[in-house]
């Protein structure tokens, strides 16, 4: 296998659908070396308002969803616990990560250090499937729902919230950068201009991007901007964001391939990724 490691996938507990300890006896099993498991870290004090609220009501993971981090942390310490549990047991190494969601508000900047403080994770991926209008967040789902401006207007503040995240300085690397095209937005070509500022602003940050793979035939993120990540030489490494054990590794050939392809050279080493992780948290 070309890369060894896996760094993102979640599990059930959060929007996954197997335990850790299964996750982890299959990523053993295919021949992983390390394995991260990075269940969604999502706290905004509105987000029971969001109209994606409902919906993960009735899907039934709307747990994942927190309006305080006294209630994440409930949460995480029992999950980090068991994952504890099961890294000791395990002959590869397993990893606490987590996917978390940004947001620029200070009060969410103190509470976050406050809780990394307690959790003390390995590494943390930077995302955001949520923008806020009027103070409300919005899912990306959501911003299909919207009529044409206020859809263009999200997708502006996505991009500038993707740009700002990354150069927090508090992410590993970050994730499935056009998320917005999972509801099919963002790909048409007036957003090639906002892809090359957003990738050039990164490179200026240096923080490592994940190709992810849950989205074949075209990863995330997109062929153009995996271009624009190789002439900037971006650091990047290979996502699964493994949802069951069958999803962990997958596409990581075509990911290789592609990877050769668009002519991206600067490939992030696990250490790397860890060493990174060691001085910002
Ligand atoms: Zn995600
Ligand atoms: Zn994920």
């Amino acid at each position: 296998m070309p890369q060894c490691f896996t760094l993102h996938t979640h599990t059930l507990g959060c929007d996954g659908k197997n335990t850790i300890a299964e996750m982890v006896a299959r990523a053993t099993e295919i021949g992983m070396t390390a394995i991260g498991i990075s269940n969604h870290f999502i706290v905004h004090p509105r987000i029971q308002e969001s109209n994606f609220y409902s919906y993960s009501v009735r899907g039934g993971y709307n747990h994942i969803y927190c309006s305080s981090f006294l209630e994440i942390l409930t949460r995480f310490v029992p999950i980090f616990d068991e994952l504890e549990q099961v890294a000791a047991k395990s002959s590869i190494r397993v990893l606490r990560g987590f996917e978390v969601d940004w947001f620029p508000d200070p009060n969410w900047q103190r509470g976050f250090a406050q809780a990394m403080r307690i959790l003390r994770p390995d590494y943390l991926i930077g995302a955001s499937h949520f923008v806020e209008v009027n103070g409300i967040p919005n899912n990306v789902h959501d911003i299909a729902h919207a009529d044409r401006s206020t859809q263009q207007e999200m997708l502006t503040q996505y991009w500038n919230k993707i740009c700002a995240a990354s150069q927090s300085g508090l992410f590993t690397f970050m994730a499935h950068l056009d998320l917005p095209r999972k509801v099919g937005l963002g790909t048409d070509e007036t957003w090639m201009e906002t892809e090359r500022q957003v990738i050039a602003q990164i490179a200026s940050h240096g923080t490592p991007i994940e190709i992810n793979t849950g989205l074949y035939p075209e990863p995330y993120p997109s062929r153009r901007i995996l271009e624009h990540i190789a002439a900037h030489n971006i650091p990047v490494l290979i996502s699964d964001d493994a949802h069951n054990v069958d999803q962990i590794g997958r596409h990581f050939d075509d990911a290789e391939r592609l990877i050769g392809e668009v002519g991206i050279k600067n490939r992030i080493s696990l250490q790397k990724l860890l060493d990174f992780s060691n001085k910002s948290l």
